[in-house]
């Protein structure tokens, strides 16, 4: 069954007292009635360990925001899959267009990736999205599709059953603008399609697709109305705990 999803992405912010402190907030929040989604935060390498310890881990979920290309060995300040599973946590955010667009990273290094984080039961929360050029001259389902079949299509349809996709237009993430309700259903409706093409309608049905790029309290209902978007991931929005928790009590 397709789950709905908030996760957060805290990228490169907060002190390690600051991360846990925040933790402990969201996690606080999420005491009462559960929420109609699942809950995640994906924290810095530096702060999973402690993190794992202050949450109740049924709540809220764990992830970090990459994993290294290689299992182990001779790579200097690289942190690997079997490391970030070792801390308590099950979710790795893989391909974030931060890093395809600062640390080089391409299609050929996610696909190593995806598979030593399947490797260490991590969840990969892969993701996706064209820049602002390609949406305005409307390449942006070719450059979609693209990376879907890149990065993932050579998994096997049980493999492909365990990743978790955001769509995050580069022209909406921290930028204030976010995608319309009906560009990402649009969006989100053809990731899905291209999904059944290759997997089939149950797995593409299955499969959660997750929204991001400015997505926040006051517009999180109206894009997790839209059948195909399936929750979020959150940048700013996932660095407060009362606006993380606006999002999550939008569904
Ligand atoms: P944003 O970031 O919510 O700050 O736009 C989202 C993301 O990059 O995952």
């Amino acid at each position: 069954m397709r789950k709905n999803i908030v996760a957060g992405n805290w990228k490169m912010n907060t002190t390690l007292p600051e991360g846990i402190k925040l933790a402990e907030e969201v996690n606080a929040a999420l005491a009462g009635e559960a929420p109609k989604c699942d809950v995640v935060i994906c924290v810095p390498f530096t702060h999973l360990a402690s993190i794992n310890n202050v949450i109740d881990k049924n709540k809220l979920g764990l992830g970090a925001e990459n994993c290294a290309d290689h299992r182990s060995g001779a790579y200097t300040g690289e942190v690997s899959a079997p490391m970030v599973a070792s801390t308590g946590a099950t979710y790795v955010i893989l391909g974030h267009s931060e890093r395809r667009q600062y640390y080089g990273e391409t299609s050929e290094t996610l696909r190593e990736k995806v598979r030593l984080a399947l490797d260490n039961n991590l969840t990969p929360i892969f993701c996706i999205g064209e820049v602002l050029e390609q949406r305005e001259d409307g390449s942006y389902f070719e450059v979609v599709k693209a990376q879907l079949e890149e990065g993932l299509f050579n998994l096997d349809a049980e493999e492909f059953g365990k990743i978790v996709i955001a769509y995050e237009p580069v022209w909406a993430i921290g930028t204030g603008k976010t995608a319309t309700d009906d560009q990402a259903q649009e969006i989100h409706a053809f990731i899905r399609k291209t999904i059944a093409d290759k997997y089939g309608a149950e797995v593409a049905d299955n499969t959660s697709i997750l929204y991001g790029g400015s997505c926040k309290p006051s517009n999180a209902a109206q894009l997790f109305a839209k059948p195909d978007v399936d929750g979020g991931l959150i940048g700013g929005a996932a660095l407060e705990a009362a606006s993380f928790m606006g999002i999550v009590n939008a569904f």
